[in-house]
């Protein structure tokens, strides 16, 4: 390591000479190039001296070698030869430079003409904005400029072309009308396109024209590119929608506080998958009190979010097709909706869940679980006394089934992560995924939920705890008979495929699903002007 040291050192002190003084130390390799004035006291130091020189005008001559021939010097050598290089023409050669530059630019700009008017009747010429004076681009041999570069060649050699301006003065009014228009051009160019479009250098010119080819593509252009900007505008809502509220979310959120149903919305509470929930104080809805903290659940807009969702309506082939054609705002909304009604039916028959408040488009608001901002705990990171853990399974089984035997519904996503612990009392939350149990999957859906609900109670060391197909025969009274594990869910799946089963799904009015399809059947059918929908508000 040392001696690979040591060799860095010297290398450098070669590559870096006499310039760099830290390199004259003793070791230096220049150390005989300072030497050079002192005197000589022996023959062997004259020798070496010498030498010295020697190798002193073999590495100068070293280093100018590699210097002109190096990559990163790339100039011609033999004009350091001249004194006095002649500097004359380097204006001419600018200018032929730019005349190559330009003409390149206007190849382009052919290019795009022929791109924008294809086989059209009616074309746009780009002719104005060409860099080069059509005289001088003769060997280009351009027949396809149109009538405005005809006009220009006749009337104005003179002038320059640069980007549709004409001309000036009285050398190129053929046409009187023709100046008098393309200056009302140029005003209207002035005056009314957008103050940060880009106009090139119109507004600085005194008497200018624009013909009017060369203002309407200004004028498209200028559509164009607010259309484009708006675009990108968008793009970047859309894209920040994981982590921020889109505009149109917060136009709603204003909307809903300037209203007075809410007082103050204070913060985000959570930021899950699926939606992202902040906590507000209510204010009034129509002469009612709304409740005095509330929980807003925006759904995300974003379809990537939904495509966790597609387990529950997959192979469902009523909706399967609806789906592809629904747009991902309209289906979002869709799932508020749901996440609405399903609160509402459970609330009901007494199910602890959240109180609807009102929904508007994809924002959910409802009562708030919790206390002073702080919202109450997942049963999973609540500590609890064992006595607690054994009451909240008891809730737990209680809910489960009257969820199922009352309200029709099966959570489909309960867990320890969906369910609250507030007051010593147990809360069931994030419904909106809930379906009845005729849904094709419905029962495997129930089996899941049974199964998470009896690992995670006998986890927390409840004693006897239900198994999960002794929970799902619990909740469902269905009485299949008792097999564990995977044996089971096939019972429960050949259940869903028999025969029996599936007409009555088929048969059943009050199916889940048919109130979406026909939903989305209507939605297909509206026009894109969602935005004049009138709002869903609960309380009417
Ligand atoms: P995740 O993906 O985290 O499950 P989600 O998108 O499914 O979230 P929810 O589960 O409905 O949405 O809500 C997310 C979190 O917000 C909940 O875990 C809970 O902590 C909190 N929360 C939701 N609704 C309420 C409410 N009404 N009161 C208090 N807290 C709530
Ligand atoms: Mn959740």
């Amino acid at each position: 390591m040392e001696s690979q040291g040591e060799v860095v050192v010297s290398s450098k002190s070669a590559v870096v000479p006499s310039t760099n003084p830290w390199n004259r130390g003793p070791e230096s390799p220049w150390k005989g190039s300072v030497r050079v004035n002192c005197e000589p006291s022996s023959l062997a130091d004259v020798m070496s001296e010498e030498l010295a020189k020697e190798l002193q005008a073999e590495e100068d001559t070293k280093i100018v070698s590699t210097a002109t021939t190096s990559d990163e010097v790339d100039f011609d050598v033999t004009l350091l030869q001249h004194d006095n290089p002649d500097t004359t023409n380097d204006l001419l050669l600018a200018q032929m430079l730019q005349l190559e530059y330009d003409k390149e630019h206007d190849q382009m700009l052919k290019k795009e003409e022929q791109h924008v008017n294809k086989d059209s009747k009616v074309s746009i010429s780009f002719a104005n904005y060409r860099s080069v004076h059509p005289v001088l681009d003769e060997d280009s041999g351009d027949e396809s400029w149109d009538e405005d570069v005809e006009s220009i060649k006749k009337g104005s050699q003179k002038s320059t072309s640069k980007k549709g301006y004409i001309g000036k003065g009285k050398d190129i009014t053929t046409k009187h009308d023709k100046a008098t228009c393309g200056r009302r051009n140029a005003q209207k160019v002035v005056d009314q396109f957008p103050v940060d479009f880009d106009t090139g250098d119109y507004s600085q010119l005194e008497d200018l024209q624009l013909s009017n080819s060369v203002y309407n593509v200004l004028k498209q252009h200028s559509y164009s590119d607010e259309k484009k900007s708006h675009r990108v505008h968008e793009k970047k809502e859309h894209s920040t929608s994981e982590q921020a509220l889109d505009s149109n979310t917060r136009l709603i959120l204003y909307k809903i506080v300037n209203n007075g149903t809410l007082e103050a919305i204070s913060g985000c509470i959570s930021s899950g998958k699926e939606a992202v929930v902040f906590h507000a104080n209510g204010g009034l809805a129509e002469g009612k009190l709304v409740p005095y903290e509330c929980a807003i659940k925006v759904f995300k807009t974003t379809l990537n979010e939904f495509k966790t969702r597609d387990k529950y309506i997959k192979d469902d082939y009523r909706f399967k097709d609806r789906m592809k054609k629904l747009n991902p705002r309209k289906i979002i909304k869709m799932w508020a909706e749901k996440e609405m009604h399903n609160l509402m039916r459970m609330q009901k028959v007494g199910i602890r869940v959240p109180e609807v408040v009102l929904l508007r488009k994809h924002v959910l608001v409802m009562s708030f679980i919790g206390q002073d901002q702080k919202p109450a705990p997942k049963i999973k990171h609540a500590k609890l006394s064992m006595e607690q853990t054994k009451d909240a399974y008891y809730q737990c089984l209680k809910m489960m089934k009257i969820m199922y035997q009352d309200a029709k519904l099966i959570h489909a996503d309960l867990s320890e992560y969906n369910m609250l612990w507030h007051n010593d009392l147990l809360w069931f939350i994030d419904v909106s995924q809930s379906i009845e149990p005729n849904h094709p999957h419905g029962l495997e859906f129930l089996l899941r939920d049974c199964t998470n609900v009896s690992q995670f109670f006998s986890r927390c060391g409840v004693s006897n705890v239900m198994k999960p197909h002794e929970l799902f025969n619990y909740v469902s009274q269905l009485n299949l008979p008792s097999r564990e594990g995977k044996a089971f869910l096939q019972q429960v799946q050949d259940y869903e495929m028999n025969e029996e089963f599936k007409s009555q799904v088929m048969a059943t009015k009050n199916y889940a699903f048919d109130y979406f399809f026909e939903k989305s059947t209507q939605d297909e059918s509206d026009s894109e002007s969602d935005e004049a929908e009138e709002d869903l508000d609960v309380k009417k």
